[in-house]
C-alpha cells in the first residue's frame, strides 16, 4: 500500500487487527517518507530506525496473538524533551547534544507499553523556550505548508512530522503554548490538558507550575486515541493528580454542542495584532458552531493584558532555577579545559546554553534575586491568581471560551523578531498554562498566503472529554483537518 500514511489512528488500529497490513510494513513505510521527504522539512533531530523495526516486530507478534492494545504497532514520534532510554534526548540544546538518559519518561513507558512504535524524536526550541522552533541548536523546521516558514514552537518538530505525515501522531509539551501554536501553525489538533493530567516526569523541565505533556495529531479523534494510552496519574510526579481517566475515544460524541455555552471575551477580539485573515477564520468558525447549536456568549476577561508580563516573570523564574542542574559537571556539555571550577561553570553554561535560554535565566535569576523577589515573583504569583479566578468566573456562566490560538499565522524563518515582539505573539495561550486549565487547538480554514488558521478551546478543569468532543463534532461537519500540504502528497 502506498497510502498508508493517510489513514486516521482508527483505520490504522483496524487494519493491523484486521492483518490488512503489519506494523513492520507500516513503519518501514514511514521510516521511508521520512527518509525522502525529511531532509526538506526538518522534523526530526533523531530516526531510531532500528529500535522501531524492533518495536514493530514486537507488536506483529501481540497483534498475531489476539492480546494487543489498540494503538499496538502504530508508530509515533516524541518531541525530543522526553526521555528516551538508550537514544539521545537533546531537548534542541548543545548542552544536552550527547546525552542519553538512563531512564524512560512516563509518557514515553505508557507509549512503549500499548505496543506504540518510536520511529523517533523530533525538533523543539531549546529547552522549549520559544514560538518558532528556530531557538534549536541543530537549526530550523520547515512548516510543511510552506517550507519558508517556521512550523511554530516549541513543539514545532511534532507538528511538522505529522503535517507532512512522517508521523501519525507526536506527542508535545504546552507550558505556555507549545501545542496548540504549532498545532495552528501546521493545520493541526492538539491538547493541552489539565496540568497534573500527564506525568512530567522524565519531561525535561522548563517551567514546572506550567508544563504539560499531551498529544498532537490531525484530529480530535487521534488525539483522544494518544490521550488514552499517556493520560493517568503517576506517583513519580507529585503533582500529578490521582483522578480517574475518562475514555477520550468512546467519549468523542459524549458532549452535545446543542446549547453548549460558548464564552468569547471581548479583549480577546480586541487585541492590536491580531490579523484579519485569522479573526475572520475563528469568527467562521464559531459561527459553524452556533449553527450546530452551540449559543455565543460575550464575556470578560478583564486580565489580558496581564498574561505576558506575568507569564514572562514566572516562567523565566522557574527556568533559571531548573536550568541550574547544568552546570557541566553532571549533564552534557563540557567546556575544553577549565582553569577552575567557577571556570567550569561559566564556559560550560555560555557555550552550552544559546541566546534565548541565557536571556530567560538572566531575566529569571534577577526576578528571584533578594530586593526584587517581592516586587517582581511575588506580585507575578498574586496576579496568577487573579487570572485563574477570571476563568473560573467566565466559568460560571459558559461551559467553554474560545480564542484564537494565536494572533498570526506562521513567521517566515529568519523574521528575527525582537525578544517582545515575539511574546506578544503568545498572548492567547499562556493564561491557560498560569491558571492550569486544559485547551485544544483545532484547525479552521486558511489565510490569503495559504496558511492554516486555528481555533482554540478552552475548558474548565479536567473537561478534557468535553473537549476533544466538541472539535470531533465541529470536524464531522468539515473538512479542515483533511486538508494536506503539498509535501505530504509526495510519496517516497
Ligand atoms: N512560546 C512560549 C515560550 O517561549 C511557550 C513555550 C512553551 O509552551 N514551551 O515560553
Amino acid at each position: 500500500m502506498t497510502d498508508l500514511h493517510r489513514l486516521s489512528i482508527r483505520e490504522l488500529s483496524e487494519g493491523l487487527k484486521t492483518a490488512q497490513f503489519s506494523s513492520r510494513e507500516l513503519t518501514e513505510h514511514y521510516l521511508k517518507r521520512i527518509a525522502h521527504i525529511d531532509p526538506k522539512v526538518k522534523s526530526y533531530v533523531t530516526v531510531t530506525a532500528e529500535q522501531a523495526l524492533a518495536e514493530a516486530d514486537a507488536a506483529d507478534a501481540a497483534l498475531k496473538s489476539g492480546n494487543a492494545h489498540a494503538l499496538a504497532g502504530i508508530p509515533l514520534a516524541h518531541k525530543d524533551i522526553f526521555c528516551t532510554q538508550g537514544i539521545k534526548t537533546t531537548a534542541g540544546s548543545k548542552m544536552l547534544d550527547n546525552f542519553i538518559s538512563p531512564y524512560d519518561a512516563t509518557v514515553v513507558a505508557k507509549a512503549k507499553a500499548a505496543g506504540l512504535v518510536t520511529l523517533g524524536k523530533v525538533n523543539m526550541d531549546e529547552f522549549a523556550m520559544g514560538s518558532t522552533s528556530e531557538n534549536s541548536y541543530v537549526g530550523a523546521t520547515s512548516n510543511p505548508w510552506a517550507l519558508d516558514h517556521v512550523p511554530g514552537g516549541s513543539s514545532g518538530g511534532s507538528a511538522a512530522a505529522v503535517a507532512a505525515d512522517l508521523a501519525p501522531i507526536a506527542t508535545g509539551t504546552d507550558t505556555g503554548g507549545s501545542i496548540r501554536q504549532p498545532a495552528s501553525f501546521c493545520g493541526l489538533t492538539g491538547l493541552k490538558p489539565t496540568y497534573g493530567r500527564v506525568s512530567r516526569f522524565g519531561m525535561i523541565a522548563y517551567a514546572s507550575s506550567l508544563d504539560q505533556g499531551g498529544p498532537m495529531a490531525r484530529s480530535a479523534e487521534d488525539c483522544a486515541y494518544l490521550m488514552n494510552v499517556i493520560a493517568g496519574h503517576d506517583a513519580k510526579d507529585s503533582t500529578s493528580i490521582n483522578k480517574e481517566v475518562d475514555d477520550y475515544v468512546a467519549n468523542l460524541n459524549g458532549t452535545a454542542v446543542k446549547g453548549l455555552r460558548i464564552g468569547i471575551p471581548k479583549q480577546y477580539f480586541n487585541v492590536a495584532g491580531l490579523d484579519a485573515d485569522v479573526k475572520a477564520r475563528v469568527e467562521e468558525s464559531l459561527k459553524k458552531l452556533e449553527e450546530m447549536g452551540a449559543i455565543l456568549v460575550e464575556i470578560d476577561l478583564n486580565m489580558t493584558e496581564a498574561y505576558v508580563p506575568t507569564y514572562y516573570l514566572i516562567a523565566p523564574a522557574e527556568a533559571s532555577s531548573n536550568l541550574s542542574r547544568f552546570d557541566g559537571v553532571r549533564y552534557g556539555y563540557r567546556c575544553e579545559n577549565p582553569v577552575d571550577l567557577m571556570d567550569l561553570y561559566k564556559r560550560s553554561r555560555s557555550e552550552g546554553f544559546g541566546a534565548e535560554v541565557q536571556r530567560r535565566i538572566l531575566i529569571g535569576t534577577y526576578a528571584l534575586s533578594a530586593g526584587y523577589y517581592d516586587a517582581y515573583y511575588v506580585k507575578a504569583q498574586k496576579v496568577r491568581r487573579l487570572i485563574q479566578q477570571d476563568f473560573l468566573k467566565a466559568f460560571e456562566n459558559v461551559d467553554v471560551i474560545a480564542a484564537p490560538s494565536a494572533p498570526t499565522t506562521a513567521y517566515k524563518i529568519g523574521a528575527n523578531l525582537s525578544p517582545t515582539e515575539m511574546y506578544l505573539g503568545d498572548i492567547y495561550t499562556l493564561a491557560v498554562n498560569l491558571a492550569g486549565l486544559p485547551a485544544i487547538n483545532a484547525p479552521v480554514g486558511f489565510d490569503k498566503d495559504s496558511l492554516p488558521v486555528g481555533l482554540q478551546l478552552i475548558g474548565n478543569y479536567w473537561s478534557e472529554s468535553q473537549l476533544l468532543s466538541i472539535v470531533h463534532q465541529y470536524q464531522q461537519n468539515t473538512d479542515w483537518h483533511t486538508k494536506r500540504a503539498a509535501i505530504a502528497e509526495e510519496n517516497a
